[in-house]
């Protein structure tokens, strides 16, 4: 009797090992280069040109006037990379970190630049300006 094609494959394989990758239990598969994962931003670097607030297609980023910097929500993020291009500075990047899963939504792992960050660099401006104003008047 002759064995259909299909069979043969079939019983051929079943003999070979596994092609998968049993994550958690391995790594995971190695990213390419280039990979577009979690977005990370310098905030020291940031000038508050907010660029990357008009390109975001997915209103992720957010201005904050007082401060003169960004803040990211990155729940909304569809990694498209479009603000790491166009910041004039270099201040924002996307890093190989792609296990992101949280059962919170505004998990810290998904914010840049939190509220307490913000009154931090509040705080500090006004000393800076407090200083300067200090600094005229000797
Ligand atoms: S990668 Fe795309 S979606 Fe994510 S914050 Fe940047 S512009 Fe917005
Ligand atoms: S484009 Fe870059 S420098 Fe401009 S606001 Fe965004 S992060 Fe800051």
């Amino acid at each position: 009797m002759k064995v259909p094609p299909t069979l043969s494959t079939v019983l051929g394989n079943l003999f070979k090992k596994p092609a998968t990758n049993p994550f958690p239990e391995s790594e995971p598969v190695p990213v390419p280069e280039g990979f577009r994962g979690k977005l990370n931003y310098d905030v020291e670097k940031c000038v508050g040109c907010r660029l990357c607030v008009m390109v975001c297609p997915a209103g992720v980023i957010e201005y904050v006037p007082e401060v003169k910097k960004v803040t990211f929500w990155l729940g909304r993020c569809v990694f498209c990379q479009q603000c790491v291009d166009v910041c004039p500075v270099n201040a924002l990047w996307m890093s190989d970190e792609f296990l992101l899963a949280t059962t919170d939504k505004y998990d810290d792992n998904l914010r840049w630049l939190k509220g307490e960050e913000i009154a931090e660099l509040k705080r500090k401006l006004e000393e800076e300006k407090r200083a300067k104003e200090a600094a005229k008047k000797e």
